[in-house]
This record gives C-alpha cells, sequence and structure tokens, in this order.
C-alpha cells in the first residue's frame, strides 16, 4: 500500500512523501491530506475482517481507530502505534432528544466516551504514531482545550514530551488540568492564537518538535473512523443525516473524506447528508455559506461563544469542509447560546449529556425541523464531541440561573434543575417530595 501527502488544493494536488515533515503544500500553501493512490479492497471481506477483531483481544483490534485500519493504511507497520482504546464510542438512543427536537428518532454517536473524553483521541492515536514514525522526540500544540489533553495524554504514553502553547489569558480549567495531569509541558505566552502558531512553526524546525495541531492531516485520518466505526455499528446502514458541530472544521473534513472513501471502497452504497452548526458568536462557516459565491471565508475577528471548544473566528480546514458539505448534499446551520444551553439540557434529561458544543446538534436538528429542511421521520445521527465532565461550571451556572452570555446578557434556566434546602427532617422532606 502506498501513502502519499496531496495538497486539497484542485488546481495544485502536488504530491509529497508522506514521512515530509510539512504542515501546509510548500508550492501553493494549501491544505494536505494523506492518499492512497493504489488501494483496492474487497468490501465484503473487509466488513468481515472488522467485524471479526471485535472478538480479539490484541490490543490493536480493540482499539475503535486501529481496527480499521485498512480504511486509514498511512503508516507502513504497526509496531509504533500507541493506542488507549480510544473510539469504541456508543450509538445512543434519545426519545426525549428526538421529540424536543420533532423527530421521530434520534441516535447520538457519543465521542465523550474516549479516553480523554472528547473526539479528539481518534485522531490523536494517528498523529503520535506519524509522529513516532518520524523519529520525532516532543510534539506541540496551540491549545487550551480538548486537544491539548488529547495530545498530552497520548504523548505522555507514547514517551515522546507534550508541550501545549496557551494564547494569554485564554484558560479553559478542566481541559488545561488534563493537560497537567497528564505531563505536558505548559507554556502561557503573551500573544494571540496565531502569533504563537507562528512562533511554535519556527521552534518546531529548529527544536524537532512535530506540530499536532488541526490541520495535521494524520489527525484527520483518524477522525474518519469515527464514521467508519458508526457504520459498522449500524451494519453498513447509512443514516439520512450526519450533524456535528463546526468549529476549526476539522471533523467535518474528516467525516466527508471518510464518506467519500467508503463509497469509492464499495463500503456504503449512499452518501449522508452532512449537516454542520456553528454557534452564532462564532460562525464565519456558516457566513461563507449563505454568501453568494462562497468564494472565501471571512473571519470573526472575536469570537463568542460559552460553548468554547467551538470558538473559532478562522477556521483553518474551511476548504476541505465546504468541498465535504457540498459532496455530501449538506447544509450549514447556526443556533443561538440559549438554543445550545436548553438542548444541552435536554440531551442530559436523556441520561446521557456532553459538553455544550455537542449540544449545537441538537439545536440545530430542532431548527432544521422546523424549517422543514429535515423530515420528522428522518433517519439522523448526531455526533456528540465531547464528555458532559468537561465543562462543570456551565451546567452549574444554566441550572442556577447564573448562566451569562459571552454579551452579558442572561440565559433562560429553561429546564433548570435547581438543587433544593431541605431540613433534617424526614416529614418535611416527605411532604417536599410528594408535593
Ligand atoms: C474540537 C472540538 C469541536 C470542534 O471540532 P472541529 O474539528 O474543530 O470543527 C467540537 N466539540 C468538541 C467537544 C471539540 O473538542
Amino acid at each position: 500500500m502506498t501513502a502519499e501527502l496531496a495538497c486539497f488544493e484542485a488546481k495544485c494536488r502536488a504530491r509529497f512523501a508522506v514521512t515530509d515533515v510539512i504542515y501546509n503544500c510548500p508550492r501553493c500553501g494549501g491544505l494536505l491530506e494523506a492518499v492512497y493512490p493504489d488501494r483496492h479492497v474487497d468490501a465484503a471481506a473487509l466488513k468481515r475482517t472488522w467485524r471479526e477483531r471485535r472478538l480479539s483481544n490484541a490490543p490493536l483490534d480493540q482499539s475503535g481507530v486501529w481496527r480499521y485500519r485498512e480504511a486509514i493504511p498511512f503508516l507502513d507497520g504497526t509496531d509504533r502505534i500507541i493506542t488507549l482504546k480510544e473510539g469504541n464510542t456508543p450509538l445512543l438512543e434519545a426519545p426525549g432528544a428526538a421529540s424536543y427536537a420533532g423527530l421521530d428518532a434520534l441516535t447520538f454517536k457519543h465521542q465523550g466516551f474516549n479516553p480523554t473524553g472528547s473526539f479528539k483521541d481518534n485522531g490523536m492515536t494517528c498523529g503520535v504514531a506519524q509522529a513516532l514514525r518520524l523519529g520525532m522526540q516532543r510534539v506541540a500544540c496551540v491549545s487550551t482545550g480538548n486537544t491539548s489533553a488529547s495530545m498530552a495524554a497520548y504523548a505522555s504514553a507514547a514517551g515522546l514530551q507534550p508541550i501545549v502553547f496557551i494564547p494569554h489569558g485564554n484558560i479553559s480549567f478542566g481541559k488545561l488540568a488534563q493537560a497537567l495531569e497528564y505531563g505536558a509541558r505548559t507554556l502561557q505566552v503573551e500573544a494571540n492564537f496565531d502569533q504563537i502558531l507562528a512562533l511554535v512553526r519556527v521552534l518546531a524546525e529548529r527544536l524537532g518538535i512535530y506540530l499536532l495541531n488541526s490541520i495535521n492531516p494524520f489527525r484527520i485520518e483518524g477522525q474518519k473512523t469515527i464514521i467508519v466505526e458508526m457504520m459498522d455499528q449500524r451494519d453498513w446502514r447509512p443514516p439520512d443525516w450526519i450533524v456535528l458541530p463546526g468549529g476549526n472544521l476539522g471533523n467535518t473534513s474528516a467525516f466527508g473524506k471518510a464518506l467519500r472513501e467508503m463509497r469509492e471502497m464499495g463500503l456504503i452504497g449512499k452518501t449522508p447528508r452532512l449537516a454542520v452548526i456553528q454557534a452564532e458568536g462564532a460562525a464565519p462557516f456558516h457566513e461563507l455559506w449563505r454568501s453568494a459565491d462562497r468564494a472565501a471565508l471571512r473571519a470573526v475577528e472575536h469570537p463568542e461563544t460559552l460553548a468554547t471548544a467551538i470558538k473559532i473566528g478562522d477556521p483553518v480546514s474551511w476548504p476541505k469542509a465546504l468541498f465535504e458539505v457540498l459532496s455530501s448534499n449538506g447544509v450549514v446551520e447556526q443556533v443561538s447560546e440559549q438554543e445550545i444551553a436548553d438542548a444541552k439540557a435536554q440531551i442530559g434529561r436523556c441520561g446521557i449529556g456532553c459538553e455544550p458544543a455537542s449540544a449545537a446538534t441538537l439545536a440545530g436538528i430542532r431548527k432544521l425541523r422546523a424549517a422543514g429542511t429535515m423530515g420528522a421521520g428522518d433517519d439522523v445521527v448526531a455526533v456528540l464531541t465531547g464528555n458532559l465532565l468537561k465543562d462543570p461550571d456551565y451546567i452549574y451556572g444554566y441550572h442556577t440561573d447564573g448562566l451569562t452570555a459571552p454579551g452579558g446578557g442572561k440565559l433562560r434556566s429553561t429546564f433548570g434543575n435547581r438543587p433544593v434546602m431541605a431540613p433534617n427532617d424526614a416529614q418535611r422532606i416527605a411532604e417536599l417530595l410528594e408535593s
């Protein structure tokens, strides 16, 4: 199997060795993707192999990423793979959320069940495998969120030094705490995201640091397996829709690539439509989608949303994401802070729960249903990207009328569930519970 890096730009498509340490096309600056020029598969045999591996105790077969290694064959061997048994995330039926959105049924694919609590693990096991293959000793990312938590875990498990760069005054404590615990060297720099990225690129060459930011094409390969695993779990019945939140749009790119490649390999016969949901205060991709020519994304200078995982003003992967949404006949929608907060509480009431960015999916579905874009009987899978416990402050705030939107307006505690003070008295507590 040959693997190469290819420039994603249609007018360039330059090819490079899969072991070149490049993050953008050296010719035109475009995004890069992994391609497999001579891949031929027997779809039925592959489905059988993947199903049989679920019974195997071999570590790689127990990973919900590497079980599908034929779908992501960028390595030339399996000996340098570090797995924390990522993937293996459940499909959960959520009748309550379905009726809230106006659907007959709704399934969540819950990526919050991953080792560090988000879908970033699916990609990170691949990014770290590539770092090991390249002989790197250190890996780095600029992030305060789930990427740094995931990178820290996988790098430390692999014996690599994780380095997390944090833009000044931009700390998300729940996720940063994970990075610290997993042993990341954490550097707070007095600069904004873009300035730090430029800095890290200079340092990367000088110190032999491998960058694991979201444009890393090997992370995208790993995230493809979210969709491969979902199809396997559904016995290869594609849904009508796959709904996901959009931030930097790496996941949108990965899902679209997975769908196209599965079609090409004969694993599925129809392509589900992608629905990408953004938060109103950080919705440059939605803006692009609504523009007449969809020619260039205009960055949002000060993105604002309490859903910090999608608080991105200048999403790097937008050219790929736009291509994938168009290829899948998909849509892009935006939702308000209130809609996200209420949808999140509804997902919680199903006994499922998620972090705020993930709840944009249900809020978006509700809006797409109301507009008639989705039908009540449509078969919909929404991807919950992160774990409920990533952001407990938000939850407590919502349920106790203490959540303030970024602009300063107070959010309604529509489905609030406030703790109640109770006296130390059985009779009075009994009365309270009966009332
Ligand atoms: C990273 C992340 C997102 C956004 O994904 P992109 O690939 O950047 O669009 C959404 N939700 C959670 C929980 C995340 O960690």
